[in-house]
């Protein structure tokens, strides 16, 4: 276990601990590096960046005979030290462990909060649960969104904003919609529990047609590369092209940067609303949280710290 830095006191500090997962000792290395290169991509995006003296990050290593951690879909079986694998709930980029004991073996060599398992893996995945764990895979082009995407579920409970891809446990279609427990999603359109910003109209109108229809090509394409089992750089490719179009049009519409109620939240495209047109909760573009993920991070920031 090393301290990647310390700010106080564990009693007075969000303390993060960071578990590498999948590294042989000869990659010990490298884990190091990924170790500075995820860390530095959270505490530069707001509101970890303003935070950060409120933090205490700690990594640690866990030494693997064989790089690489368990990979159904591929046949690559390993057994790791937290049990961390892909395709959980048979989705193929989500990765996590359900071994809990296990998981907390390894972590208890640490005083942790919260715990992000880095995982030695090319191929894009992760997964989050509040107060329990968060995964990345390292080696993916996105891999710094994956991290601190999936550290916003695990650290401040914030909903999946997005409602195109397929998940295993989506109900899409459904006609009624209780009211979500997370923060950043409402099933109110019309009076969001996050308060909006003056002058703008709830629900609020964005240009969900084509944004729907060219999500939906895109994610045909991607379940077509996975079933071939394309190279990682042509899912790279993909997902670069992706955003820079979603980026270009949720940018340019009317109400961008402002708190509103859009329609499409938390895998459901009808009777849910997110509260910004753009978030990292909800696409891979360049915008950090929106406002009201921001200020559910910073709840969990002030309960975990003292000033
Ligand atoms: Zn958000």
């Amino acid at each position: 276990m090393w301290s990647v830095f310390e700010n106080g006191p564990t009693a007075e500090k969000v303390d993060l601990l960071v578990i590498g997962e999948g590294y042989t000792e000869a990659e010990l290395p490298k884990l190091h590096k990924d170790v500075e290169r995820m860390v530095a991509k959270l505490f530069d995006t707001e509101p970890f960046k303003s935070r950060k003296k409120d933090f205490n990050v700690r990594a640690l290593q866990v030494v693997e005979a064989q790089s690489g951690v368990h990979r159904p879909r591929t046949g690559d079986n390993r057994r790791t030290a937290t049990g961390v694998q892909y395709n959980i709930f048979d989705s193929e980029r989500y990765v996590l462990t359900l071994d809990d004991h296990r998981m907390r073996d390894v972590a208890s060599s640490a005083p942790y909060d919260f715990l992000e398992i880095l995982v030695n893996e090319k191929q894009y995945g992760g997964g989050g649960i509040f107060n329990d764990q968060a995964t990345a895979c390292v080696d993916s082009a996105f891999a710094e969104h994956v991290f601190v995407h999936e550290f916003g579920h695990h650290f401040a409970a914030l909903a999946d904003e997005y409602f195109t891809s397929p998940v295993a446990y989506a109900t899409s279609g459904g006609t009624e919609h209780p009211e979500p427990w997370e923060p950043n999603a409402t099933a109110n359109g019309a009076h969001p529990k996050w308060g909006a910003d003056p002058g703008v109209p709830l629900p609020t109108p964005w240009n969900k047609k084509e944004f729907e229809k060219h999500s939906r090509a895109v994610q045909a394409e991607r379940a077509k590369l996975r079933a071939a089992n394309a190279p990682e750089g042509e899912m790279d490719k993909l997902f670069r092209e992706q955003r820079e179009w979603e980026t270009k049009l949720l940018s340019s519409q009317q109400y961008a940067g402002k708190v509103g109620a859009f329609e499409g939240a938390a895998y459901e495209s009808h009777g849910l609303y997110r509260p910004e047109i753009d978030c990292i909760m909800f696409t891979r573009d360049e915008v950090g949280f929106c406002r009201v993920c921001r200020r559910a991070i910073e709840r969990i920031i002030d309960q975990y710290s003292r000033p």
